[in-house]
């Protein structure tokens, strides 16, 4: 599937709900939000049907996320449902992981064995109040059983806030030099409707977090990408470090001309980019018993209208006008 910028498109990250059992404050919106009916988010023999077509385009590679996708009924077996798509070579999974100690061998059985864990504050009171509530050790719990368990890589994404968590970038890197983990330093986006961050923080660009730890440590980057599946991640080798960093900058050196990917969003919509708003509706093709090649279709239609590149400005108007992470799977 290539789109109008010679950009090849093969892959997917499928959000399979929109609802969550945290509420992180610049996911949702303050005054909370509508959460989908059953009936409105596609079944997930819709998705695998989806999904097969899409690998015949050309699609190697799903990301599973939500809202929280651990929540959803039924999760581990549409896993392993994915997993048998023949064609599809990397199938990854994007957690809070809140549900991770209960869940990590029976998604490592199903066959999934990349796993990104998302974590914003090593600190107990910091990540119970980003989260609204959420406990920091069942996280940890869940993360050392992932290890224990066998996945890798173990991703941890965090999601840089200045003046709430940039002072635990050094602690954040320590995890990547004690453990085999990737951990992923990632720009604060502000988009949707309402972001709840007032009286947290706000965004800072990677290039300021990047002077702060080479004051301590020693980052080597990794060249030519080793590993095929990594994303846009600047990833660096920390001397003496069993783990990696990351850096993911959207906002202050974005990767579009690179981009490779289209979103599945819980109610059936293929979104073009995460920052537009184009969507190409799938859900009522589906429901309509369209054919294998009507899909095929809609997919050309929406990678045809993939833009060249975001534009993430941070006025009241985008605010407004774009829908939530925790509904578009992030
Ligand atoms: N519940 C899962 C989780 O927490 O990883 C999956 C969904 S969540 C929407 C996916 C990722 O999007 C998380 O790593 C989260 O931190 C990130 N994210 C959400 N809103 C963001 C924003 N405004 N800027 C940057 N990253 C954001």
């Amino acid at each position: 599937m290539l789109d109008k910028f010679n950009r090849e498109i093969n892959y997917l990250r499928v959000s399979i709900t929109d609802r969550c059992n945290l509420h992180c404050r610049y996911c949702r919106p303050k005054e909370g939000i509508s959460l989908q009916g059953h009936d409105d988010i596609l079944r997930y023999e819709e998705i695998i049907r989806v999904v097969s077509v899409a690998v015949k385009m050309g699609l190697v590679k799903v990301r599973v996320t939500g809202g929280e996708p651990l929540v959803r009924r039924g999760c581990v077996d549409f896993l392993s449902r994915l997993k048998k798509i023949e064609g599809l070579q990397d199938i990854s999974l994007t957690t809070n992981g809140i549900l991770l100690e209960e869940f990590a061998q029976k998604i490592f059985d199903a066959g999934i064995s990349r796993i990104n864990i998302s974590l914003d504050s090593l600190n107990r009171d910091k990540y119970s109040h980003i989260t609204n509530g959420g406990d920091l050790d069942a996280v940890l719990r869940g993360i050392a059983r992932a290890e224990e368990v066998g996945f890798s890589p173990i991703k941890i994404n965090t999601v840089v806030i200045k003046g709430f968590n940039d002072d635990e970038a050094l602690d954040f890197v320590r995890l990547a030099l004690d453990k085999p983990f990737q951990v992923r330093f990632i720009e604060l986006m502000r988009v949707g409707q309402q972001t709840n961050l007032d009286d947290v923080g706000d965004y800072m660009p990677t290039s300021q977090l990047i002077d702060r730890i080479k004051k301590k440590y020693e980052l080597e980057p990794i060249k030519n990408k080793k590993k095929r599946f990594d994303g846009p991640a600047r990833i660096f080798k920390i001397k003496g470090g069993r783990g990696e960093i990351g850096f993911i900058n959207p906002v202050s050196d974005h990767f579009c001309s690179t981009c490779n990917r289209l979103r599945l969003t819980s109610d059936g919509k293929l979104r073009v980019c995460l920052l537009n708003e184009k969507e190409v509706d799938l859900k009522k093709a589906l429901r309509e018993n369209c054919s294998d090649e009507e899909l095929e279709g809609l997919f050309r239609e929406a990678v045809l209208l993939k833009p060249k590149q975001h534009d993430l400005i941070c006025t009241e108007n985008t605010l407004k006008k774009c829908r939530h992470m925790s509904a578009i799977g992030g």
